[in-house]
């Protein structure tokens, strides 16, 4: 199967992914964790494991997963998936660097090209049928579930799991990634640690990733070897106040059931917080204060905030996810007066060469703008408006943003627009039939409209509608 055959099997499978109710995009640990993998991509092209035409050919995407089981996995065509379980059982940025550089190598060392050609005669539409059943099998901590999910998607996942070489080559590869990368060995070390221990209390149900990752004699012995390198053995690299309020931020949006923030709130208010160490305190706070915001408890959460906010103010990536918070759960209140003054304080954000940038970062700007569209402020929204535009251009795969947009034009009384960025949201997600939908709706818009038509924007729109019907023409041939 050629890279650019895998790269179309990858969209198909991708495009089911992120019509899944589970798939999230919370742009807060999305932030987060492409300030991991954007170095280890980079560590990748540097080493010469990633060619420059696997570079430009394959998506190197990470799709996030409600999913509150602790798993992550490598998709055709270079998709990846994170469930928010393992985002939330992590100890640092280091430790989520080495599942995820094991991850990538899977890709970059070819394994997942490998696993395909041996299906043989099976048509890619199949292939693709039988990793979405293992990944519907794999996502259920219920291992009953599992069963009636069907015979075939175990059978599948057998025939599709890595050899035990592939595993010992993506822990090599991996680790030479992502201490290249600039991340502690140890990470790999006490990650290893973490599995083991699971694997001991025979926790498979939590642990989806012990099933596909068993950890084999040969692999725990070349870990040993590994960890003579690591110069201070198989310590727990400290866990930073910033790493603690993400991971709590993933345990709440993994466990979004009524029953399980109350029990989080009961947890949090028996807790003598004093007692524990900084980032335990700041992991309690975050994971409170978004859970009663949640809940509709203002005022816990405002109490819950101004503890963490006094607890961080000293350590600067951790102040900014208290000040996000902060307009987070404002906006959530219905306060956007207040939600904006809050996100005008977060610090500014530094270019490498040292000068400020005007551009906000991503969860910056799509609180921004859900902020403005709350107030109805015609400035605000159409501010809004612009600075998505500029993101959109430079992203234009980033269907949250696209989304974002269509919203502010909706509010500006700019349907037409409006239309045609929602078709890019479905574009964004491959699905291509609901994206021509859209755009038929805003030609038929246009032929009602007269005299007064945007006619820059109607021809751009006859132009995408073009483009799209031969992405759709392309996506059914496939089957
Ligand atoms: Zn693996």
């Amino acid at each position: 199967m050629s890279s650019s055959d895998e790269r179309r099997l990858g969209d198909r499978i991708a495009r089911e992914i992120y019509r899944d109710p589970d798939y999230i995009d919370d742009p807060v640990l999305a932030d987060y964790v492409q300030g991991i993998w954007q170095p280890l991509l980079a560590a990748a092209r540097a080493r010469g494991d990633m060619s420059p035409e696997l570079d430009e050919r394959f998506a190197w995407e990470i799709m996030l997963g409600r999913d509150r089981t602790v798993n992550a996995f490598a998709l055709p065509g270079g998709y990846f998936g994170v469930h928010l379980g393992l985002i939330a059982i992590v100890s640092s940025r280091d430790e989520l660097a080495s599942v995820l550089g094991h991850e990538l190598s899977h890709v970059t060392q070819r394994h997942i090209s490998r696993l395909i050609a041996k299906q043989g005669q099976q048509t890619p539409w199949m292939i693709g049928a039988m990793i979405l059943g293992a990944l519907a099998a794999s996502k259920s901590a219920d291992a009953g579930n599992a069963l009636i999910v069907g015979g075939q998607a175990v059978t599948a996942q057998n025939q599709l799991n890595f050899s035990r070489d592939m595993e010992r080559e993506a822990d090599r590869v991996g680790f030479g990634v992502m201490t290249q990368a600039g991340f502690e060995a140890q990470g790999f070390v006490s990650m290893f640690d973490k599995l083991q221990q699971a694997s001991r209390l025979n926790d498979n149900g939590a642990y989806p990733y012990l099933r596909s990752h068993p950890l084999t004699t040969e692999r725990i012995a070349d870990m040993q070897a590994r960890q003579a390198l690591a110069p201070h053995g198989p310590v727990n690299a400290a866990t930073t106040l910033e790493h603690a309020m993400v991971a709590a931020r993933a345990r709440v949006l993994s466990n979004p059931g009524v029953d399980a923030l109350r029990a989080l709130l009961v947890e949090a208010s028996g807790i003598k917080l004093a007692t524990l160490a900084p980032s335990r305190q700041a992991s309690v706070l975050y994971g409170a204060a978004l859970a009663a915001s949640r809940l509709r408890d203002f005022g816990n959460a405002k109490g819950y905030l101004e503890r963490l906010t006094a607890l961080v103010h000293a350590d600067a990536p951790a102040a900014r996810l208290a000040k996000l918070l902060e307009a987070e759960i404002a906006l959530t209140a219905g306060d956007a007066a207040r939600a904006t003054a809050v996100l005008a304080t977060t610090p500014p954000v530094r270019s490498a060469a040292g000068g400020e940038t005007a551009a906000p970062r991503r969860p910056e700007l799509f609180l921004g703008a859900q902020i403005a569209l709350q107030s109805g402020q015609v400035a605000a929204v159409s501010g809004a408006a612009q600075r998505l535009q500029s993101w959109v251009a430079a992203h234009p795969r980033d269907a949250q943003a696209w989304q974002l947009l269509s919203s502010a034009y909706g509010a500006q009384g700019q349907t037409l627009r409006a239309i045609r960025a929602n078709a890019e949201t479905q574009v964004a997600q491959l699905d291509y039939v609901a994206a021509m939908d859209r755009l038929k709706a805003a030609q038929d818009l246009v032929r009602q409209g007269g005299g007064k038509v945007d006619h820059i924007e109607a021809s751009i729109i006859d132009t995408r509608r073009r483009q799209v019907a031969v992405l759709l023409k392309e996506q059914t041939l496939d089957r």
